[in-house]
């Protein structure tokens, strides 16, 4: 720990601007794995942002589909699907779909963000889960779930972006010029883990989480009934939470809650 008393120590600021920047890989995972916080967060008054690391354009089964017109209307998808859930900014960093790497560009730039945004709790993916895979003699029938490299990288940047990079004064000091501080991130919710221990009650939000996600039309196609099958799986996780927890809900979403700091309670 260096000496934060030194002549010319810049301090950290802790006081954060948005409840949430929630950063998933491609257009949809965020409505996937935190469309109900979301909305809400933002029902409850709180300001939440969403980031995009990728451009999206492996999301389609045409091999003769255009890149640029693939992205610009994911993107557009996914910004009328923030306007349906009230997320009040949303990012799209592009950097290519399916090729997605922990590198100093996409690092820089979540560290931008997130020491732009300055989220109480950045919410993403977990880039320890790497395979989702039931056990063959229990469940014969059911295949595994790989999950994608681009998820276990935006997991990692993300991670390695928040420590040491974006509390650090001495990380990437050409941002101080921009009014970018070093900041600290109170708290860690990943999403699609294999390890949750946190249950939101979105039972109030389920319908949104589902408007949300049928704007994606280039994934789902127009006559997909989203609320249907998002309400399902919410439902399950709703039991999860009961069965874990002792938790009465209806529809929730799960996450493994990390926290990394907390504030000092006031004097009284
Ligand atoms: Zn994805």
């Amino acid at each position: 720990m260096a000496d934060r008393k030194a002549p010319g120590a810049l301090e950290v600021v802790t006081e954060p601007d948005f409840e949430a920047l929630v950063i998933g890989a491609h257009p949809d995972d965020n409505d996937f794995g935190a469309a109900g916080t979301s909305a809400l967060w933002v029902k409850q008054g709180k300001k939440v942002a969403w980031v995009v690391m990728t451009d999206g354009t492996e999301g389609s089964e045409v091999p003769s589909a255009d890149d640029r017109e693939l992205m610009l209307a994911r993107e557009q998808e996914q910004s009328a699907a923030c306007e349906v859930l009230g997320v009040q900014a949303v990012e799209f960093l592009r950097f290519p779909d399916g090729h997605l790497r922990n590198t100093e560009a996409s690092r820089k730039a979540v560290v931008k963000l997130i020491r732009k945004y300055r989220p109480r709790v950045i919410i993403t993916h977990d880039p320890t889960q790497h395979i989702f895979a039931p056990d063959p003699d229990e469940k014969p029938d059911e295949t595994a779930y790989l999950n994608h490299p681009d998820h276990r990288a935006t997991g990692n940047i993300v991670l390695d972006a928040i420590f040491p990079a974006v509390g650090k004064p001495r990380s990437y000091r050409e941002l101080l010029a921009e009014g970018l501080q070093p900041y600290r991130v109170h708290e860690i919710y990943f999403y699609m883990s294999g390890q949750d221990n946190t249950y939101i009650d979105i039972s109030d939000v389920i319908d949104l989480k589902g408007r949300g996600l049928q704007c994606h039309v280039t994934q789902f196609g127009p006559e997909a009934d989203m609320v249907k099958g998002i309400k399902e799986w919410s439902a399950q996780t709703a039991k999860e939470a009961k069965e874990k927890k002792g938790l009465e809900m209806e529809h929730a979403e799960a996450f493994r809650r990390v926290k990394l700091y907390v504030p000092k309670k006031e004097e009284e």
